[in-house]
């Protein structure tokens, strides 16, 4: 008996149409726990570092976390993970809503595509019967209209569907897959999608999940009810409304966003507008948001009702799913109306709506300044927010200077030329990042920019504050009942912390405490991505009810196998490397490990080299960032050292690294 998970997996060869329903290896389980971790692990088989993002070798995995389907609060989303077309890494974009706990009740933990399927095809997960099936008629259909009509074709209104928009087919490199009110957006997946001829993978499952000791595992779930109650009724006080409390509240719920339109860079990452925000903006904002929104709405299983059904004049009603809310708001400098009005063009459409807001403020920026021309633009309307849509429209469809924009800036601005590299200059490892420049270099984002994979600050922060209280008072009430610390030194790194003086960015937290401050952050989020947790609940904000202390306890109750607060670090240690020596193999080596060059007006070169050596170390890697050999062996990951022998990558601790990242402050 397998607890937990199903123990099989959906095999689909796209090119022939063949299917397979495939066990998988309990130990695989044990070691990688689930979800990203065996995702990775899959990947690392067999995907080699030859093989392109649209090469029908790349495979396109959705995979439901260890824990989804069964009673824990906030356990639902799906790990989509492929190679990017953006990064050329590996993308690891995580949903909510209701997919992943619906694909373990029809009997399987992932879904793997290879191959490509000559003509569009959506696939129907119906318990044990599988189908690959024509999608002609959905071609160029959005994909909140495509899961509407598929349920209707398929008389099943419970079905839940993970579908590409226009923008998935057309391949371009930010395209979403989009699940109602949750969407994979990031690494551009939902081209991959659309490259294997996928229009959408429903499933409807009516099975049962097993859980190896059910009364306790109950027990746990109704303790973390309790913890979320208790958080409801105590914000924590001095920090930004969004980590106040749980789960992503400023979707829907918070009307007062001073904090992000006044700290957030609008246009393309450019220019802040820190007095933005007044009362007549608060209460023409309140009213957008109070007449257009229909009603609040959970993911699977969660009281937190982060998202919200939208119906604005004129335009289909649809469900907003993370921050969206702002960010095409704040690059056409326009209001919030226009926000929620282009975003529902935009869900259709499939669109990462970080990545796609920056790239059409971009564009724009580049008319202005004379890069791209009349002709290039030929068609532009002259009002700003008629512009956006323009440029939505043209981008999704690969038309005109919409082909060239629909591989983001980076690529872009190579392919434009004629300086236009200057104005992408918000990129990590090429991917459009959340549109901040900030004056004092902060070490600890400084680390996690550099070296997180995932690609996206908010998967990669938590946990710790992200700024010193003011007064010792503040700080000495935070710590009182901070039971999710791993280890009571956090509590007096924090105690410690000043916003001015010595004990103050950038040189406090010390570098050693910087390094031990962001291993934790990352290994939560990465828990968060093996076991199908929400973020919003466990990694992301501050005290959550999820943590390093009651996971294991969720482990061992549900999936059976012994697990404590060191097997699961060392579990995490292994795929979260793996994550790293597969996108080694790929070729990222540490020049790659940087944030914008722009991000911080104060940089510290010396500083940010020994934050770096020293958290590689930290890590087990060597001063290239390469996994050493000792680190490798001591995780078991032997197949790793054999294949970096073979292809030569060097392992030993001595290395000197090819090119250190340039850390040079640029004009703002
Ligand atoms: S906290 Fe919000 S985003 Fe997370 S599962 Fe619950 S409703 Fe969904």
């Amino acid at each position: 008996m397998r607890y937990a998970e199903t123990g099989f997996n959906l095999e689909i060869d796209l090119t022939r149409g063949n299917i397979e329903r495939v066990e998988t290896d309990p130990r695989d389980t044990e070691l990688y726990l689930g979800g990203l971790g065996t995702n990775a692990k899959l990947l690392w088989e067999r995907v080699p570092p030859e093989v392109e993002p649209f090469s029908p070798e790349n495979l396109l995995i959705f995979s439901a976390g260890l824990l989804c389907g069964t009673p824990a609060t906030g356990c639902n989303r799906t790990i989509v993970s492929t190679i990017s077309p953006q990064t050329q890494l590996l993308a690891f974009s995580m949903m909510g809503g209701f997919w992943a706990p619906e694909l373990k009740y029809a009997g399987y933990d992932k879904v793997v595509l290879r191959g490509k399927s000559p003509e569009l095809v959506y696939i129907w997960i119906h318990n044990d019967k599988v189908e690959i099936r024509d999608a002609a008629h959905l071609r160029g259909k959005g994909a909140i209209e495509t899961a509407e009509l598929i349920r209707r074709e398929l008389k099943e209104p419970k079905a839940q569907v993970a579908a590409i928009g226009l923008a998935g087919e057309n391949r371009v490199y930010f395209a979403s897959i989009e699940q109602g009110r949750s969407s994979a957006s990031r690494g551009g997946i939902g081209a991959v999608m659309g490259d294997k001829g996928v229009k959408a993978i429903v499933v409807r499952g009516t099975k049962d999940i097993h859980l190896a000791r059910p009364a306790e595992y109950i027990e746990l779930c109704t303790e973390v009810l309790n913890y979320i109650k208790h958080r409801e009724q105590h914000p924590i006080p001095g920090v930004m409304p969004i980590l106040a409390g749980l789960g992503s509240p400023q979707e829907m719920k918070v009307h007062d966003e001073k904090w992000h339109t006044e700290n957030f860079m609008w246009g393309n990452s450019r220019l802040r507008r820190k007095d933005f925000w007044n009362d007549e903006i608060a209460k023409k904002w309140t009213e957008t948001l109070e007449s257009s929104r229909q009603r609040l709405i959970s993911c699977y299983n969660c009281p937190m009702k982060c998202g919200a059904t939208l119906s604005l004049p004129g335009f289909p009603t649809y469900m907003m799913k993370c921050f969206s809310k702002l960010t095409y708001t704040m690059a056409a400098m326009s209001d919030l109306e226009f926000g929620l009005k282009i975003a529902q063009r935009a869900t259709e459409y499939g669109v990462d709506a970080y990545s796609t807001p920056q790239v059409m403020a971009f564009a724009l920026e580049l008319y202005e300044a004379g890069i791209l021309t009349d002709q290039d633009m030929a068609g532009l309307p002259t009002d700003n927010e008629e512009r956006f849509f323009w440029l939505l429209d043209r981008i999704v469809r690969r038309e005109g200077i919409g082909d060239v924009l629909a591989d983001g800036t980076y690529w872009a601005a190579r392919q434009i030329g004629k300086g236009a590299e200057a104005f992408a200059h918000n990129t990590i490892k090429k991917h459009e990042q959340l549109p901040l420049k900030l004056s004092m270099l902060n070490p600890i984002y400084f680390l996690m920019y550099s070296t997180g994979e995932k690609i996206n600050i908010t998967q990669i922060e938590g946990q710790f504050p992200q700024a010193p209280f003011p007064t010792k008072a503040e700080r000495e009430e935070f710590v009182k009942d901070w039971i999710q610390v791993p280890d009571e030194k956090f509590k007096h790194y924090l105690l410690e912390w000043e916003p001015r003086g010595e004990k103050s960015m950038p040189f406090f937290p010390t570098v050693q405490m910087c390094c031990e401050i962001v291993d934790w952050m990352e290994k939560m989020h990465y828990i968060d991505d093996a076991l199908g947790m929400c973020a919003g609940l466990s990694s992301f904000p501050l005290k959550p009810p999820y943590h390093i202390h009651n996971y294991p306890k969720f482990i061992s109750a549900g999936a059976g196998f012994d697990m404590d607060e060191e097997q699961l670090t060392q579990a995490v240690k292994r795929y979260r490397t793996l994550v790293r020596a597969f996108n080694i193999r790929r070729g990222m080596r540490r020049k790659d490990d940087k944030p914008p060059e722009n991000h911080w007006k104060k940089r510290f070169p010396e500083l940010e080299k020994e934050l770096l050596d020293t958290y590689y170390t930290f890590k087990g890697w060597n001063r290239e960032g390469i996994p050493t050999r000792e680190c490798l062996q001591e995780l078991g990951l032997d197949y790793v050292v054999a294949e970096f022998e073979q292809r030569g990558i060097p392992m030993e601790s001595d290395v000197e690294p090819s090119e250190t990242a340039p850390a040079k402050a640029a004009p703002q």
